[in-house]
């Protein structure tokens, strides 16, 4: 099969021709049909995530058909394949509803190979079959975007009034369930970044603006998607008396020290980490009937290196997908 191939951290993703895989008990063979690009994956291959495997075939969001292999799937049955790969079912996690904190928790496109290639393999019972209305394509930023801003939008409570910083792939998601629950939605960006403003206002935010200045009125909850740390001290002071500040990226600049008066007033400072595949089926119910629509820019397998500079510079509209075939 046709894959691509970080064969070291730092570097760039080599095309390879690699045997096809060979599904294990208990594991589906796909062939891929789409692949979202994910900031966790610039995270990987920057090194700024400890121990990949290595060679590795990066890529968590799959949308595949299933060829063969397992039980749970029939040939020819559409699945997602999401960051979650493996979990030990036996951890003080695992046994309390927490599988995303798992001690030996396996992630897709970090400890196992992903779907930035022509096949992959993944164990079924991670595997989310994927609603009936979505093209690939559209479906397969929902597999960690969607997921993992599900899970932070979750983590924010009833918040009301909610602030997203970095207006990405999580984010157009987010706002559009956030929007679809009534609530209502503050879009922080750089700046500068007319576009990102547009495109949120465009989804239903009330207002955008910079991520570093004020927001209209306070805030009840704000979601931090973007890297930077400094925007962790913006947001508390942007949120009000009891407001939640919830940080849905798996890696951050360091956070700059900042006075107790802005963590003062029973405000909460926390992170989200991975997903629960309760967190998955509840999100492919959901977004149907949202409905979420995900914005998208495709990219063919070999421009995978084009997709990923676009996601570091910001100047993706929405999400980036590989379109495999
Ligand atoms: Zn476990
Ligand atoms: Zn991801």
């Amino acid at each position: 099969m046709r894959a691509l191939v970080l064969e070291r951290a730092g570097e760039a993703l080599h095309e390879r021709e690699l045997p096809d895989p060979e599904p294990a008990a208990g594991e589906v063979l796909l062939r891929v049909r789409a692949c979202g690009v994910c900031r966790t994956d610039l995270h990987i291959l920057d090194g700024e995530l400890a121990d990949p495997k290595l060679p590795l075939v990066p890529g968590h969001q799959i949308v595949g058909e299933v060829i063969a292999g397992g039980r749970r799937f029939a040939a020819g049955d559409r699945v997602g394949v999401p960051w979650l790969g493996w979990t030990c079912g036996e951890c003080r996690f695992c046994k309390s509803d927490r599988e995303n904190l798992c001690d030996r928790a396996r992630f897709t496109g970090y400890h196992r190979d992903g779907g930035f290639a022509e096949l992959c393999t993944a164990d079924e019972r991670f595997c989310f079959p994927i609603p009936g209305g979505y093209p690939d394509l559209q479906a397969a930023p929902l597999l960690c975007a969607g997921l993992i801003g599900y899970r932070t939008l979750r983590m924010a409570g009833d918040a009301e009034r909610v602030g997203i910083y970095g207006f990405g792939a999580a984010a157009h998601i987010v706002c559009q369930l956030a929007r679809h629950e009534g609530r209502r939605v503050f879009a922080f960006t750089r700046r500068e970044d007319a576009d990102a403003q547009a495109f949120a206002l465009q989804l239903g935010a009330e207002w955008a603006g910079d991520a570093l200045g004020r927001p209209p009125e306070e805030l009840d909850a704000a979601l931090v998607f973007a890297p930077v740390g400094e925007l962790v001290p913006a947001a508390l002071r942007a949120v009000g008396k009891g407001g939640t500040v919830v940080c849905g990226g798996i890696h951050m600049t360091d956070i700059p020290s900042f006075p107790y008066e802005l963590l003062w007033g029973e405000r909460t400072l926390r992170s989200v980490a991975n997903l629960t595949r309760r967190d998955g089926e509840e999100l492919m119910d959901l977004a149907p009937r949202v409905p979420v629509r995900t914005e998208v820019e495709v990219f063919p397998l070999g421009a995978a290196g084009e997709a990923l500079a676009r996601l570091r510079a910001g100047r993706l509209r929405g999400a980036a997908v590989l379109e495999i075939r």
